[in-house]
C-alpha cells in the first residue's frame, strides 16, 4: 500500500475481518490498525485499549462535540468510533491506517479520504454467519438476544457491496489473510501511488 493509504475493511459482525486484519497488521510495520471507541460493553476476551477503547454514552457524546472522530455509527444499539489524531499520527510516519468497521461508518471515511480502498468480507453463506454468532456469543445473554438485530443489520449492509471495490469470501481463513495482503499490494503498485518514484526512474 502506498505511503499514508485508507484501508477500510467492512462485514457483518462475525465473519471473522478483526482476525483477518490483525494477522495482516502483525506481519506488516508499515501498516497502523485504528483501535475504535466503543460504549458496548467488552466480550470475554477482549483486551480493553486493544480491542477497543470502552467508554460510556456520555463520554462518547462529548468526543462527538469536540470532533474526536474521524467517523462515528450507532450500530445495534450502541456508538462506535475511530479516534482521528492516531490516524493523522499514522499518516505523518508515513504508514498505512487500516480501519476495520461497519459500512455507514467506512463511507464517512471514504469522503474524507477519496482515495480509500474499500473491502467487504462476506461469510460462505448467511446461515453459516448465524452459526458462528450463536458459537461466538454462547453463555453472553445480552450478546445473544442481539443476534437477530445484528443479522437484519448485516443483510442491511450487504446491500451496500456494490459500492465496495473488493469482496473476500471468508471461508478458508488462510485465504482471506492471503487476498486481503493481495489488495494491500496491488495498491501499492498502483500509478497515482507512486509518483515519487516514477520521477526518481527518470531523474536518476
Ligand atoms: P462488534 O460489536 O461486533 O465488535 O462491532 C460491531 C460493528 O461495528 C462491526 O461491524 C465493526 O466493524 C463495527 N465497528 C467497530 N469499530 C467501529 C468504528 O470505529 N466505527 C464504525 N463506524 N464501526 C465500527
Amino acid at each position: 500500500m502506498a505511503k499514508g493509504s485508507v484501508i477500510i475493511v467492512s462485514g457483518p459482525s462475525g465473519v471473522g475481518k478483526g482476525t483477518i486484519v490483525k494477522a495482516v497488521v502483525e506481519k506488516r510495520s508499515d501498516m497502523f490498525l485504528s483501535v475504535s471507541c466503543t460504549t458496548r460493553a467488552p466480550r470475554e476476551g477482549e483486551i480493553p485499549g486493544k480491542s477497543y477503547h470502552y467508554i460510556s454514552e456520555e463520554e462518547f457524546k462529548k468526543k462527538i462535540e469536540e470532533n474526536y472522530f474521524l467517523e462515528w455509527e450507532c450500530y445495534v444499539g450502541n456508538y462506535y468510533g475511530t479516534p482521528l489524531s492516531p490516524v493523522l499520527s499514522a499518516m505523518e510516519e508515513g504508514k498505512s491506517t487500516i480501519l476495520e468497521i461497519e459500512v455507514g461508518g467506512a463511507f464517512q471515511a471514504k469522503r474524507r479520504y477519496p482515495d480509500a480502498v474499500l473491502v467487504f468480507v462476506v461469510p460462505p453463506s448467511f446461515r453459516e454467519l448465524k452459526q458462528r454468532l450463536e458459537t461466538r456469543d454462547a453463555g453472553n445473554e445480552v450478546a445473544i438476544a442481539a443476534i437477530e438485530k445484528r443479522m437484519a443489520r448485516a443483510l442491511e449492509e450487504y446491500e451496500k457491496i456494490k459500492d465496495y471495490d473488493y469482496i473476500i469470501v471468508n471461508d478458508n481463513l488462510e485465504e482471506a489473510i492471503e487476498n486481503l495482503e493481495t489488495i494491500i499490494n496491488a495498491g501499492s503498485l498502483l500509478v497515482k501511488n507512486n509518483k515519487e518514484e516514477i520521477e526518481k526512474i527518470k531523474n536518476n
